[in-house]
């Protein structure tokens, strides 16, 4: 099976990450990519400080072009659901202000200025401490609620994140929405392989039986680790994954799916 897009990498912007966005595209052209998405890291390990300042890179992203050397670039983020109604970081972090000084007429939400100009978001639990009390009923409803924001198409390496959730739920309410679920490459590899394997694994057996769809991604922290499959696909070859569930397969069919799940 051919994995012609990459929707899940970082570059610079993400601070543990270490590649230009000419890098990244370079590197995605050159192994004949179709899509490359960027979804930098959005969420409190980025800055100490809520300052708008910090985030103006997302009120510029239309300045991109839509097409570079034989790839199609999406524009995202990979955002933290921060609670266990799944919202997601920002959603509750309000500015008076434009980061040009401007006042805006009504506050807004950080979510909400981060998101208007992405194409799609990522939603990913990394920090876990809001979780640590939580049942196995309420961590999956908030994965149920995260898929619910109208700017998510994808969560994020729910396999690796490994809370207690029942994960039969949270995949059927992603095929009623038509959104994703990832198996992420960067998962599957070096120290995390050991306790991720088996889980991504039942993930990925679970959306082959439910008729779920899923995106293939290299969570790429660098130029060079863009368009890695390799863990992935030897994944899906012993799972003999469907491949029409497979919407990374082309770029016609990542962004007929992104379309039909969010109308952009
Ligand atoms: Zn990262
Ligand atoms: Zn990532």
């Amino acid at each position: 099976m051919r994995l012609a897009c990459d929707p899940h990498t970082h570059t610079l912007f993400s601070r543990h990450a270490y590649s230009t966005l000419e890098e990244n595209i370079r590197a995605a052209s050159a192994k004949g990519l179709e899509l490359l998405g960027t979804t930098e890291h959005y969420s409190a390990m980025l800055y100490p400080e809520d300052d708008l300042r910090n985030f103006q890179y997302y009120e510029n992203l239309h300045v991109w072009p839509r097409e570079v050397g034989g790839v199609y670039l999406c524009h995202g983020a990979e955002a933290d659901i921060v609670d266990l109604d799944g919202n997601l970081f920002g959603h509750d972090i309000r500015f008076d202000y434009h980061f040009s000084g401007r006042r805006f007429k009504e506050p807004r939400l950080l979510k909400d200025i981060v998101s208007k100009e992405c194409d799609y978001i990522i939603a990913s639990v990394h920090d876990r401490t809001f979780a640590r009390a939580a049942t196995r009923a309420q961590m999956t409803r908030a994965y149920l609620g995260a898929l619910d924001d109208p700017k998510v198409f994808i969560l994020g390496h729910i396999g690796r994140s490994g809370l207690d959730v029942d994960y039969d739920e949270i995949l059927i309410h992603a095929r009623e929405l038509g959104k994703c679920i990832e198996i992420n490459n960067h998962s599957l590899m070096g120290p995390r392989r050991a306790s991720s394997y088996p889980r991504c694994r039942a993930i990925a057996e679970r959306c082959a039986e439910l008729g779920v769809s899923v995106v293939t991604s290299s969570d790429a922290h660098i130029s060079y680790g863009v368009g890695d499959f390799g863990a992935v696909e030897r994944l899906l070859d012993e799972v003999r994954f469907p491949e029409e569930l497979v919407v990374t397969r082309s770029r016609d069919a990542f962004l007929a799916a992104l379309d039909a799940a969010l109308g952009a």
